[in-house]
């Protein structure tokens, strides 16, 4: 039967679940802050640069395909995703430098360079790492609590899965040097997390990596959020931009939003706003004392020229990448050695960039705001300058000379524009007592009708794993037996 449901916020999560919802014949109505969609998947076009903000590597495209399938589309017909190659390029402090290439073989070449005998240890933690995937992903489209735990399927996963060893320790007992501990581990970044704290079943995205390889939207990352919106419409969805839900209230089966001073009972509603933003400004609740991942200082450059020797994903490690990743995660000082990444998808996508230029979008991870005991601003030359001169010595450039349009985002404008909490880039952290079971639920335990999706919530964050989740937020609804 159709009901009435409220979508709070257009990122991926809220349009995948719209798209879903729409399909199944439901009356959705989604309301956005923003005056566009993609939250974080956001794009900035400024004098013909076309520079996706956030999210720039595509993994598992299979979860990508997955929503368009559930609508009966394909996802051809909306997404034109190529596998990139190479893959990335990690340059070490020293000057090394290691590329990932789309054939494994070429890869290893590179690793023996590094560590004799890698080869062969490459293709053991792959076969680890696939293992893993393997018992992971059937669980990415399960919303489990503690109570699942009574259910005796889930016991013997836990050693099935490593939950007692770190991405570190794993990648430890295959590779002796710090530089390929390091070149199998990074991913954890992209989680906010470090790899020291970071259960080794996240090791499932080097093996997406290595084995599924890396994807790119032809057109830019933001036609991800284009093509969702594009299927929510088709089925009827509405979507209103400009629109922020002021509050949320409730009890039982009874649910209420306000906005724009009015309010709105839908019989369900789904929350795509961060989770913790959401719990404390919109529900007026109290939260546990969580953890929340690393925010991140980002730099966008539209260059007159372009560049060589940069892949389309760079990785720049710092010297001493313990002393970074403490810096970051437990000191939460702005770091002295960041390390850092650098995006130019321009090497993929020249329709990114007027002709003959590049985009370089620079991300460094530093310290979110919570108890934060550092002010990037106090620091932000430095960095800038220590970045630069790293690309500058690569590149055999002059950056600052390149420059025709550059933006900057600070951890302080995740909070004001996505609403996110204490500016933690990719929300709460993905350590073990926020993983799986322990991550919040994508049901509210309160109000019965309400429903979460999005990066703080099961499963978890990132693009492909935000969308599994707007699929255990679909078949939950489908599940209600009594509205
Ligand atoms: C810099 C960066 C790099 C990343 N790199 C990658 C990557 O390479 N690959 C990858 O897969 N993932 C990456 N991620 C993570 C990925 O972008 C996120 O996990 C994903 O986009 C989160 O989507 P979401 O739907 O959960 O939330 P969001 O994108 O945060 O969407 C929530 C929406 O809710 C809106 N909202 C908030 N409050 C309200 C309110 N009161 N009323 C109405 N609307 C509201 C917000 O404006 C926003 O549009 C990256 C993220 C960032 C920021």
């Amino acid at each position: 039967m159709s009901k009435k449901v409220v979508i709070v916020g257009a990122g991926v999560g809220g349009l995948a679940t719209a798209a879903r919802l729409a399909h199944d014949g439901h009356d959705v109505e989604v309301f956005e802050k923003l005056p566009e969609c993609g939250g974080r998947n956001h794009l900035l076009e400024d004098a013909g640069f076309k520079f996706d903000m956030g999210p720039s590597f595509v993994l598992m495209p299979d979860f990508f395909e997955e929503v368009f399938s559930y609508c009966g589309e394909s996802l051809n017909d909306y997404l034109d995703l190529r596998i990139i190659d190479p893959s990335y390029k990690i340059i070490y402090s020293d000057g090394e430098a290691l590329t990932v290439h789309r054939d494994s073989s070429r890869t290893k070449e590179e690793l023996e360079r590094i560590e004799s005998g890698a080869a062969k240890q490459f293709d053991k933690f792959i076969r680890e790492t696939t293992r893993i995937y393997n018992v992971i992903r059937p669980l990415l489209y399960k919303c489990v609590t503690c109570k699942s735990l009574a259910n005796p399927y889930y016991w013997g996963l836990a050693g099935k899965i490593r939950v007692l060893e770190s991405y570190w320790q794993l990648a430890r007992k295959y590779f002796k040097s710090d530089k390929l501990c390091y070149a199998f581990t990074f991913e954890a970044m992209f989680m906010g997390v470090s790899p020291f704290q970071a259960p080794a079943f996240y090791s499932v995205i080097t093996y997406t990596d290595h084995v599924q390889k890396i994807a790119h939207p032809m057109g830019g990352m933001y036609q991800i959020p284009l093509a969702l919106e594009k299927l929510a419409k088709k089925f009827g969805a509405k979507i209103n931009y400009n629109y922020p839900i002021e509050g949320i209230t409730g009890t039982g089966r009874q649910i209420s939003l306000k906005a724009g001073g009015c309010f709105i009972n839908p019989d369900y509603a789904v929350v795509n706003a961060d989770y913790a933003y959401a719990q404390t400004d919109l529900l007026k609740r109290k939260i546990p004392e969580f953890k929340y991942s690393c925010s991140t200082y980002l730099i966008y450059l539209g260059l007159k020229n372009k560049l060589n020797k940069l892949a389309h994903h760079n990785l720049f490690f710092s010297k001493d990448l313990n002393k970074n990743l403490n810096q970051i995660f437990k000191d939460k000082t702005i770091p002295e050695d960041p390390s850092f990444y650098v995006h130019v998808p321009t090497v993929t996508d020249p329709s990114l960039a007027p002709s003959g230029k590049d985009i370089i979008y620079l991300l460094i991870p530093v310290a979110n705001l919570m108890k934060s005991r550092d002010d990037l601003a106090k620091h932000e030359g430095r960095i800038r300058k220590l970045v630069f001169d790293k690309i500058n010595s690569l590149c055999g450039c002059n950056l600052d000379e390149l420059i025709e349009v550059e933006h900057r985002f600070y951890p302080k404008d995740f909070i004001g524009w996505y609403n996110i909490k204490y500016g933690a880039t990719f929300g709460l952290a993905h350590n073990l007592t926020q993983s799986a079971f322990f991550r919040p639920a994508n049901f509210d335990s309160k109000i019965k009708n309400l429903y979460y999706v999005g990066a703080s919530t099961q499963p978890g964050g990132g693009l492909p794993v935000v969308i599994a989740g707007s699929r255990i937020v679909a078949d939950l609804i489908k599940r209600r037996k009594v509205p």
